[in-house]
């Protein structure tokens, strides 16, 4: 079976490295992204100088119609195998009593009720063997006091959403697994109004450093891959100990 894949916020950071690795493992993408049309286009090259076929879909997941349009663009490469949800957000980080409500909103829009919209899409689509990965976050278990409570707790819905729709999807034989990265090197964090991020906590991460894109896109890669086909349900910590 030709492996189609739709990955969410594909153009930057985990969401483009794991494009890029699922390319080299043989699949076929659809891109979703928001805004950085260049960044996207240069995901595409990658994946077509790899051989596989690819399309870059503007499509803000918070929006029924656009992810409607990223996964009939999808359905143009092929029946559809897999679904990455990864497109998130963070907001300022702060103290709780700082949260602004539309940071609030755009948070719970982005991470949860894009990713829900996501997975309705994919699991009307998918077939026996297809899958789906969340990306989650180690911060659903830490609960991020001081930094942002409310992105920890929409990232701790997403696991509750990986559980629940692996065992509602199981006896179609799909899988839904979830990934949780700690702090990896991406430009996320300059939107959390901290650039320096990585390297300012890697004093509390106990491998000493922050992870890169790819070290998290070998795990969403090895959840789709041909050795995890009796994992479901799992949220997989690529979290350095965190
Ligand atoms: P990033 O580098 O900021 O990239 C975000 C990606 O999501 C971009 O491709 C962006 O598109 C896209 N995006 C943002 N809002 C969108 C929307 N409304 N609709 C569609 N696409 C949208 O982020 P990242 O660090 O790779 O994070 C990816 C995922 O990992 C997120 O779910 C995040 O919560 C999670 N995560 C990250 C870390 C970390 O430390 N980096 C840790 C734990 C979990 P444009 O390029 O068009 O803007």
């Amino acid at each position: 079976m030709t492996a189609v894949t739709v990955i969410t916020g594909g153009s930057r950071g985990i969401g483009a490295a794991t494009a890029r690795r699922l390319a080299a493992a043989g699949h076929h993408l659809a891109i979703g992204y928001h805004r950085d049309d260049a960044a996207a286009a240069a995901v595409v090259a990658d994946i077509h100088r790899l051989g596989r076929r690819a399309v870059a879909v503007p499509a803000d997941t918070t929006d029924p119609t656009q992810i409607d349009r990223l996964f009939t663009a999808a359905a143009d490469l092929g029946p559809l195998t897999a679904l990455v949800n990864n497109a998130g957000v963070t907001s300022p980080i702060g103290p709780f009593t700082a949260l602004r409500p539309d940071d609030l909103r755009r948070v719970v829009d982005v991470n949860l009720i894009g990713y829900v919209l996501c997975a309705q899409q994919a699991a009307h689509r998918l077939t026996r063997g297809g899958a789906i990965v969340n990306i989650s976050s180690a911060a659903a278990t830490l609960g991020s006091p001081g930094e942002y409570i409310h992105y920890a707790a929409v990232k701790a819905a997403t696991d509750t959403l990986t559980i629940g729709l692996a065992k509602e999807l199981a006896p179609r034989g799909i899988r839904v697994n979830a990934v949780a990265p700690g702090i990896i090197r991406t430009d996320i964090h300059t939107d959390s109004g901290v650039p320096d991020r990585a390297d300012t906590a890697a004093g509390r991460i106990p491998l000493g450093r922050a992870g890169e894109p790819d070290e998290v896109a070998g795990a969403v890669a090895w959840l789709l891959g041909p050795d995890a086909t009796y994992t479901t349900g799992a949220v997989l910590r690529v979290a350095g100990g965190l």
